[in-house]
């Protein structure tokens, strides 16, 4: 079965607070495992980043459910591609907060024109590797 990888942007709403990542954390690992899509989900100076991947019909589907919520707008597609494996796959949805760190800054440096976290004006490719970073970095147990 082919395999999607959707990449988008989008703003958060204004008051977005904790509770609100928590509730869509909760509710995308709950929602994407029963239909298999594995992701990561950024969010930082009010824009979220997100990956999806799975079959073309089930991120389609979750992509049209997703800009149907009121708690971000804007929304922008970055990438929609065939992969030939998923690159996220441990993860049904991994929400990850960007931080001040200076090791998170860097890797937005890396990829951006400054250290503040602007996705829209990255490409596909950018926003992946950033993306691929900042799982490592995850991983490494040096986030947050
Ligand atoms: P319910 O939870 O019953 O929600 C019904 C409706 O109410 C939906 O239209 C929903 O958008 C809206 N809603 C629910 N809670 C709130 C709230 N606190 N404030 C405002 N409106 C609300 N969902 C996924 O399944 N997978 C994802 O990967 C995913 N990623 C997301 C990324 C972002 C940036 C955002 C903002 C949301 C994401 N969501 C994701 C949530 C998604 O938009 C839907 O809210 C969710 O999938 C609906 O789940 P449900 O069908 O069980 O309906």
């Amino acid at each position: 079965m082919a395999l999607y990888r959707l990449i988008y942007v989008s703003q958060a709403i204004a008051g977005l607070e904790y509770p609100d990542f928590i509730e869509i954390s909760q509710k995308s690992e709950f929602n994407n495992k029963k239909v298999g899509i594995t992701g990561m989900l950024s969010f930082g100076d009010s824009m979220f980043l997100q990956v999806l991947e799975g079959s073309r019909r089930t991120v389609s589907q979750t992509y049209n459910r997703i800009l149907l919520d009121k708690r971000h707008v804007n929304a922008e597609l970055i990438d929609f591609s065939e992969i030939e494996h998923r690159s996220f796959s441990v993860w049904s949805m991994k929400v990850v907060q960007i931080t001040n760190q200076s090791e998170v800054r860097d890797i937005i440096l890396k990829y951006s024109s400054s250290d503040v976290f602007s996705p829209i004006s990255m490409t596909g490719e950018q926003s992946l590797n950033f993306l691929f970073e900042l799982t490592e970095l995850y991983k490494k147990g040096a986030m947050g």
